[in-house]
């Protein structure tokens, strides 16, 4: 009976269904369930880096069209479900932790959220993603080393250099943890335009960082 309530209340935060497929995890699977995880689409760590003009990117998925890894995606932000950040950082940081420039990384920074979204979402999700990575590739975690000091209006209206401008001024550097002489590994959930690293990029480097690599869980370029 007590064991019943447990397994119940156990599945109550950790629900028992796949992230990418929703259907019912059996026995040894965990949050991502075998046939999702056979079919994602991860990107060859090779070929499936993206030059920044501030420095190399890896994303562990290509996003294209694959719904479960926009499934996986939805579920880690919007439905109070970061566990899978930190698992998906955990797998990815086992790779990274064999691949240059990404593995000779002095500490590891998330991209903040601004404060106003972090309270109503409860958590970063690019911060649990980071705590994996951090985890599994045995590199110091600085998760208030940037910070977001207003929302992002509207991108769509604003040309590229205004783009940047505006995503530019958005963040600043925590002098606390500022990274100086330091080999920074920046961290988010999505790369779309790259605006959001670029800026963040730069914030790091007039810091003092010496170089600056990004890694996302997926690239929807
Ligand atoms: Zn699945």
């Amino acid at each position: 009976m007590i064991s019943r309530y447990l397994t119940d209340l156990t599945s109550l935060f950790f629900p028992r269904t796949c992230a990418g497929c929703d259907t019912p995890l059996v026995y040894g699977e965990k949050l991502i369930c075998t046939s999702c995880w056979y079919h994602l689409p991860f990107t060859l760590l090779h070929n499936g880096t993206d030059n920044l003009s501030t420095g190399q990117c890896a994303s562990f998925f290509s996003f294209l069209d694959s719904s479960r890894v926009q499934r996986i995606i939805y579920q880690l932000k919007y439905r109070n479900r970061p566990e899978i950040g930190s698992f998906l950082g955990e797998k990815y940081g086992i790779l990274l932790c064999e691949i240059p420039p990404f593995n000779e990384a002095d500490v590891i920074v998330p991209v903040p959220l601004h404060p106003i979204k972090l309270r109503k979402r409860g958590y970063n999700q690019s911060a649990f993603f980071a705590l994996g990575l951090s985890h599994s590739m045995q590199k110091p975690l600085a998760e208030r080393c940037l910070v977001r000091h207003r929302a992002t209006p509207s991108q769509t209206t604003k040309n590229r250099y205004q783009r940047h401008e505006n995503m530019e001024a958005a963040f600043r550097l925590n002098e606390a943890e500022a990274p100086v002489g330091k080999h920074v590994l920046l961290v988010d959930d999505v790369l779309t335009t790259g605006a959001t690293l670029e800026a963040c990029s730069t914030v790091l480097l007039m810091g003092g960082a010496t170089q600056v690599n990004a890694v996302t869980i997926a690239k929807a370029l």
